[in-house]
């Protein structure tokens, strides 16, 4: 930030006047699609302690704010999931206040993430997705910048629950926006989110494509199908981290997508490869998923949940670990040496017990998935 949010930080101080009674704000550490976060400290204190004040937009809708706090306040302070000291409110204007953890990028160490230290990461992501679910909690938007990491310390916290869902088996996962229409908010998504972190349903067709339809198999929609009812199912997170039954639209949704989130982490970390699905919108990234899983398997996996998947040729998958040793060998960009240099990459011996693990966190079934639990007791953290 070239101005460290010099600017920003007066509005905000102007914004919620009681913050700058109680606090002196340094600079902008964050910015995600809801929000802005700064490091403070306490004014009229002894203590050092340093803080991070996370203003969320204005137009932020209420019951997402009323989410954040209530996940806060119930699950955060214990098993690297952050806690909550204050929420000031002020006018449209919400802060929370949560003890600062230095972290760093993930880009700077996804590529050479050793084999222990990669088990003491997943161990902690894990801990704290394993408190999240205790609560019906689904986060839905795992992915680095959400799971800070402070390399020299040890240290881990699970930040933002900005799109959490509260989770009861068997009942259909709400779609924030379809409440933000009913409640009448003003509701505006952030301009420049360019795809990124967003909230909004998909509409697509109901019922699996059949006998009386004239679209089968061409690639126009036919007059009977385009007056089905439309399907929404919510697919609030990130472009590249949303599992199988996300972009299939399946509205029963669970924790389970949490998990398969973990797994495009590790998968990022075995194979040293960073941003590993592109994702620009979600067929590109159902057939990533596919390039790795194969088409039968996605056909299948589309089955299970009531769809129908129709691909133009067979897919046949690949190895995932074949996959993760061929993308590690790769010549890749070297942070150490000058910046137009190359090297190869050192590749990493990670145990078998490793990719038995990932393989479970990316189970395209997301009824047969691992779960968090689970996870924690697999031979990779144990053995
Ligand atoms: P958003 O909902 O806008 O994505 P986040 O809660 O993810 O907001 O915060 C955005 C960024 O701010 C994070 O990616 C992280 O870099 C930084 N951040 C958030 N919480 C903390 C914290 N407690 N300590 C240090 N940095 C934080
Ligand atoms: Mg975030």
């Amino acid at each position: 930030y070239e101005d460290n949010g010099a600017k920003q930080i007066s509005l905000l101080l102007r914004t919620v006047p009681i913050l700058n009674e109680l606090f002196s704000i340094h600079y902008k550490v964050g910015e995600g699609t809801f929000s802005s976060v700064y490091l403070a400290t306490l004014k009229n204190s002894l203590q050092s302690k340093n803080f991070a004040v996370k203003h969320l937009i204005p137009t932020c809708h209420p019951g997402r704010i009323e989410r954040e706090l209530q996940c806060l306040k119930d699950i955060g302070g214990k098993d690297y999931v952050v806690g909550l000291d204050l929420c000031l409110r002020h006018a449209g204007s919400v802060v929370f206040v949560m003890p600062f953890m230095k972290h760093d990028k993930f880009s700077d160490y996804v590529q050479d993430m050793k084999p222990i230290e990669m088990k003491g990461y997943m161990k902690a992501l894990l801990t704290a997705l394993h408190r999240v679910h205790k609560f019906n909690i689904i986060h839905r938007d795992i992915k680095p910048s959400n799971f800070l990491y402070d390399r020299s310390n040890k240290k881990y916290l699970l930040v933002d629950f900005g799109l959490a869902q509260q989770y009861t088996p068997g009942v259909k996962i709400k779609n924030i926006n379809s409440e933000i229409n009913q409640n009448k908010f003003q509701y505006t998504e952030r301009k420049s989110f360019n795809e990124n972190t967003i909230d909004r349903s998909l509409k697509t067709s109901n019922k699996p494509v059949g006998d009386k339809c004239y679209c089968f198999g061409k690639s126009k929609i036919c007059s009977l199908c385009l007056i089905r009812p439309s399907q929404a199912a919510s697919r609030a997170g990130t472009p590249g981290f949303r599992a199988p039954e996300v972009l299939l639209k399946y509205p029963w949704q669970t924790p389970a997508i949490d998990i398969w989130a973990c797994g495009v982490m590790m998968l990022s970390i075995l194979s040293g490869t960073q941003p590993l699905f592109r994702s620009p919108d979600d067929m590109t990234a159902l057939a990533e998923i596919t390039a790795i899983f194969g088409s039968n398997a996605m056909q299948q996996c589309a089955r299970n949940l009531g769809k129908k998947l129709i691909f133009s040729s067979e897919i046949p998958g690949i190895d995932i670990v074949l996959l993760c040793q061929k993308l590690q060998t790769r010549k890749k960009y070297s942070k150490s040496t000058a910046s137009e240099t190359f090297k190869q990459e050192i590749r990493f011996n990670y145990p078998e017990d490793a990719y038995n693990l990932l393989a479970k966190l990316l189970d395209i079934d997301y009824k047969t998935r691992i779960t968090a639990d689970q996870a924690l007791l697999h031979p990779f953290f144990n053995s």
